[in-house]
């Protein structure tokens, strides 16, 4: 479905969603390493702007958890710590694209994580009928801490809260502040298999953030600071860029048909 047919086929309540947000920041990739919160600033991000939160590692995980054959290919190459292949990805990614959420902009975390992938995402959105160019936010951190917060992170399986043991644990050790239930470790959290989700990000993934930092649509955000100041930056760092680039994400412009 192009992006003009799932214009005309919004429901009268959609259609009034993406009208109200005429100055969408447009489409916002989250890259960095393993660990350095694009999840929690994506999420906020998310919330502040009104755009959903399209996580791969999240997008997989579901197909894992609902045991789909996707989900059955993915969770070996995952435990490993390897990368899926960008057919199936993409294909994911493809199919979120079409829910009418996305019409205003969508913020990509995890997502491309090879330069095929980046190559397929600009094709992606071009031909959805995106008019805006997409922003590349790095977040960057030191290895050390990296390490202490991926190893202390633990995941309420019902509800997605994510917790750090050291950082941010939960009221009573062990048990979700949400609905109770047991924290658990991602499996690809364990410090082997991080090693290996480390190597994989400096090979394959290190190489989108320089292509983005060619195009000058990229800026690079210290992550080792709290949730709301890395938040602030991030969102400043993309006015600027949209406005250096007389572009204001632009994708609702096509309000006009209303
Ligand atoms: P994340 O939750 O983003 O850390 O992703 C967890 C795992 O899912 C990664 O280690 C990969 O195995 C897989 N994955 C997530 N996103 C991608 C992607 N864009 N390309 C390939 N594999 C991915």
């Amino acid at each position: 479905m192009d992006r003009q047919s799932a214009v005309s086929c919004q429901t009268p309540l959609e259609t009034a969603w993406c009208v109200g947000r005429g100055n969408s920041p447009g489409p916002i990739l989250l890259l960095g390493p393993p660990g350095v919160g694009k999840g929690t600033q994506a999420k906020e991000m998310g919330r502040l702007w009104g755009i959903p939160h399209i996580s791969t590692g999240d997008l997989l995980r579901s197909n894992v958890t609902r045991g789909t054959s996707l989900g059955r290919i993915a969770q070996k190459i995952m435990n490993r710590g390897e990368l899926v292949p960008d057919s199936l990805v993409c294909e994911i990614v493809s199919t979120r694209l079409q829910d009418p959420d996305t019409l205003c902009g969508c913020i990509f975390d995890g997502f491309p994580r090879t330069l095929s992938q980046a190559v397929w995402l600009e094709n992606r959105l071009s031909a959805l009928g995106f008019r805006s160019s997409i922003i590349a936010i790095s977040i960057r951190m030191a290895q050390e801490q990296l390490l202490r917060r991926i190893t202390g992170r633990r995941t309420c399986p019902v509800c997605q809260t994510v917790y750090n043991v050291n950082l941010n644990p939960p009221k009573r050790e062990g048990f979700c502040d949400v609905d109770g239930a047991a924290v658990v470790q991602r499996t690809d959290d364990a410090e082997q298999v991080l090693n290996e989700r480390v190597r994989t990000y400096e090979m394959l993934t290190a190489p989108v953030v320089e292509h983005y930092r060619a195009l000058e649509r990229f800026v690079s955000v210290n992550g080792d600071r709290s949730i709301g100041e890395v938040a602030v930056e991030i969102e400043s760092a993309v006015a600027r860029l949209r406005q250096e680039r007389s572009e204001n994400g632009g994708l609702c412009t096509r309000t006009e048909a209303y």
